[in-house]
């Protein structure tokens, strides 16, 4: 984690630095990586989290286990992880002092579950799980998720951890939300996985941005914009700005363009080139954001690609658990 820190804070100064020259106002020109093959069963997730959190989605998939156990068994580890600050119990709050969580799953049958702003339970991709299999319903918000968890066991927590809060009170000191590409206080987890039968699944889950507005939800809720998989074609999922993933509905891009017979790696590089290009119409600054997607096609093949540095995910197969740094359109 403060590995991760002060290698994105150093990418972050670098990157800032050469950003302002780099944007040409070519956002159609991406550039063309190959996808890497990897062999199936694989797992890929976002940040380097995912080391951990592969090794315990290979535990299931090496015993030729379901990609969907495999993924929710996976994200839980950072979920229940007090240290990790950016996703489940940890997790900074809002603006108000609330840690609100977001989460989504989807499964190879097209079956999906999300919980939005949900409070006081540390594992909400078990809840989003839930609402897949238990409700007829696809997503539940705020209160009612977490009525929804209490009725079916979940346990009620103060997932508020000191560092947190006292991070919190720091900032209410301006009280300025700022975030700022790389070196902001947020991150997802998001994870795919083929397993040995040939099925995917995905999950992605997050605290957001910290110091966000209460109520806000990101992407990582959000099937089709943090999180997408098609069991004829792939998988995809986000990490960074969540606005700007939803605003080009990402993940379900991604995963569009690999059926039209992209690469994993060049499905993810025309969603970033596609954000590049709408940050350029709204005359917004570009150096100000970052998102990343991984994907995953079913041979296996994977590819990443992410607005500017600092990007890196976890990739698990047969040869291995690795961390990967992804390739990026700012230079
Ligand atoms: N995508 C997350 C959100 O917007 C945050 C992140 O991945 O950094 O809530």
């Amino acid at each position: 984690m403060t590995n991760r820190r002060n290698f994105l804070k150093t990418a972050a100064f670098a990157s800032a630095a050469m950003a302002l020259n780099s944007f040409k106002g070519k956002p159609e020109e991406v550039n063309d990586f190959p996808s890497k093959k990897g062999t199936k069963p694989i797992v890929l997730s976002t940040w380097n989290f995912g080391i951990q959190a592969n090794a315990a989605a290979w535990e299931i998939l090496k015993n030729n286990g379901r990609a969907l156990d495999a993924v929710e068994a996976g994200v839980k580890i950072p979920e229940g992880d007090p240290t990790e600050r950016s996703v489940g119990y940890g997790g900074r709050p809002d603006r108000d002092g609330r840690v609100t969580l977001d989460a989504c799953i989807m499964d190879e049958n097209s079956n999906i579950g999300s919980v939005g702003c949900l409070e006081f339970i540390k594992h909400p991709i078990a809840v989003a799980r839930a609402v897949m299999e238990k409700t007829p319903h696809v997503m539940l918000v705020g209160n009612g998720a977490l009525q929804f968890a209490l009725s079916q066991g979940f346990v009620k927590e103060n997932l508020l951890v000191a560092d947190s809060e006292r991070e919190w009170r720091e900032w209410l000191k301006t009280s300025q939300y700022k975030p700022i590409a790389n070196i902001e206080n947020h991150d997802t987890i998001g994870m795919i996985a083929l397993d040995a039968n040939g099925n995917l699944s995905g999950a992605c889950t997050t605290s957001g941005m910290a110091f966000k507005m209460h109520g806000r939800l990101g992407d990582s809720p959000i099937i089709g914009a943090g999180l997408y998989v098609d069991n004829e074609i792939g998988a995809a999922t986000a990490t960074g700005h969540g606005e700007e993933v939803i605003r080009i509905s990402g993940c379900h891009l991604v995963v569009e363009l690999m059926r039209q017979g992209k690469s994993p790696q060049k499905a993810c590089e025309e969603a970033v080139a596609r954000i590049v290009k709408l940050t350029k119409n709204r005359n917004k600054n570009l150096k100000d954001i970052q998102v990343g997607f991984i994907a995953l096609n079913k041979k296996g093949e994977y590819g990443s690609y992410c607005v500017q540095g600092g990007f890196n995910y976890a990739v698990h197969d047969a040869t291995g658990n690795r961390l990967v740094d992804a390739d990026y359109f700012l230079k």
